[in-house]
């Protein structure tokens, strides 16, 4: 029997409703704070493929593995690659906390993600809107679905939590060396 497979650049992801996004973005949420506790930065991604199977996941590891390239949506990518034996994406959703930053999204553009969901919007970083929009730029060869701004509040007041605990341990630490 031959079963005729639409061509993946044609594939489309998968439609969520907003209900699905947000569980999802939940979960992501809540590993994101776990990560945090390890003294990461607190981002996690996942990636679904065209039938909403989650096939990677990834947690910022730039600390633990001192990694330059350890960020959430890479550890992401590596693993769905592997799962999926290509390096092509034009089927799947990536869905992340934060907006991804020049890095990530360089790499989403020549993964081929069919869509990009995030949360918080990085205005320092971000190159999906915030500070510039790389999938626009007219260097990408590839157009990616950008949804931006889920559970934003929830998602940026996590990160600004972590920053902001950060800052108070390292001026107790400051003041307990000095004493
Ligand atoms: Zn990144």
């Amino acid at each position: 029997m031959i079963i005729h497979q639409r061509p993946k650049h044609l594939s489309k992801p998968i439609s969520l409703s907003h209900q699905e996004k947000i569980n999802w973005m939940r979960r992501l949420l809540s590993k994101a704070i776990l990560i945090g506790k390890r003294g990461e930065v607190p981002i996690a991604a996942i990636i679904l493929d065209k039938k909403g199977r989650c096939i990677g996941y990834g947690g910022n590891v730039r600390e633990t593995l001192k990694d330059p390239l350890g960020h959430a949506e890479l550890v992401a990518l590596r693993q769905a690659a592997w799962i999926n034996n290509d390096w092509r994406f034009n089927d799947c959703t990536l869905i992340v906390n934060l907006e991804p930053c020049p890095m990530c999204a360089g790499a989403l553009i020549q993964a081929r993600m069919g869509r990009v969901i995030y949360g918080s919007k990085d205005t320092k970083r971000g190159a999906l809107g915030g500070t510039m929009n790389l999938a626009e730029h007219k260097s990408a060869h590839h157009k990616m679905l950008i949804e931006g701004g889920l559970m934003e509040e929830e998602s940026s007041k996590i990160i600004l939590d972590w920053f902001k605990d950060k800052r108070v341990n390292s001026r107790v630490n400051l003041l307990s060396k000095l004493r």
